[in-house]
């Protein structure tokens, strides 16, 4: 890909991202653009940095450690694949948020590895709002009881909620499960809203991530709509 067409991606996903605040009459500041970088070179990523991204989503370990020391590092590197409680170790120091908590026994090994390196780990609990079976992340009914569970875990900040919706041609099919993921925060913090952290809500993919921030996205997770077709499937 020609350096002028990620450019023109870049510009034009910062565009549709500016257009769906205005619509929604909410405020550009409050949604983050993710570029979802996995599988890409870091020459890609270096370039999207030097037009002005400080975001970007992995979905591997590994990858965001082989990237991690070849690129800047005021870089906020997302966590948002599945994660194996044998690898926390590896990234609780180096991600700025992991997207993808979706078992307390994760959420434990988090606060645990976060504790001895002595950093505080801002996590999003994964939920499951379509229900899909080939998906990760708990059900809709279970959000409540884990967010009680993992709120006062020393090392990390239950910060919100993220879904993967499922793929469709139509994204307007997805904006339900927006809606339903923000009602659900709504519901989880109803009785511990002492926690003003929590208010995040990251959803919205290339095809979807329109709907999703006129539905209340503050992340916005764009891979395909930035850097092109990946290469080999993950
Ligand atoms: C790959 C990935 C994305 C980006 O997907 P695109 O359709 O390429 O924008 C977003 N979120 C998660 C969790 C992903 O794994």
């Amino acid at each position: 890909m020609s350096q002028s067409v990620l450019k023109e991606n870049y510009d034009l996903v910062l565009n549709k991202v500016k257009r769906a605040c205005e619509r929604a009459g909410r405020d550009e500041k409050d949604v983050t653009l993710i570029a979802v970088s996995k599988t890409k070179p870091v020459e890609m990523l270096q370039e999207v940095y030097d037009y002005g991204c400080r975001d970007f989503g992995e979905n591997k370990v590994q990858e965001i450690m082989d990237k991690y020391d070849k690129l800047p590092n005021d870089i906020r590197w997302h966590m948002i694949g599945h994660l194996q409680t044998n690898k926390v170790k590896y990234i609780v120091d180096k991600v700025y948020m992991i997207h993808s908590v979706d078992s307390i026994k994760l959420a434990k090994e988090i606060s645990k590895e976060a504790v001895k390196k002595n950093v505080t780990v801002k996590i999003l609990l994964e939920v499951n709002v379509a229900q899909e079976e080939t998906k990760f992340g708990m059900m809709s009914d279970e959000v409540k009881e884990f967010y009680n569970e993992v709120i006062d875990l020393p090392g990390l900040k239950v910060c919100g909620l993220m879904t993967i919706a499922p793929y469709v041609e139509d994204s307007e099919e997805n904006r339900q499960y927006f809606v339903k993921l923000r009602q659900l925060m709504v519901d989880m913090t109803e009785e511990k809203n002492d926690n003003k952290d929590v208010g995040e809500l990251s959803m919205g993919m290339t095809g979807d991530y329109e709907v999703a921030i006129e539905e209340g996205a503050t992340y916005v997770r764009v891979g395909t709509g930035i850097f092109g077709e990946r290469n080999y499937f993950i």
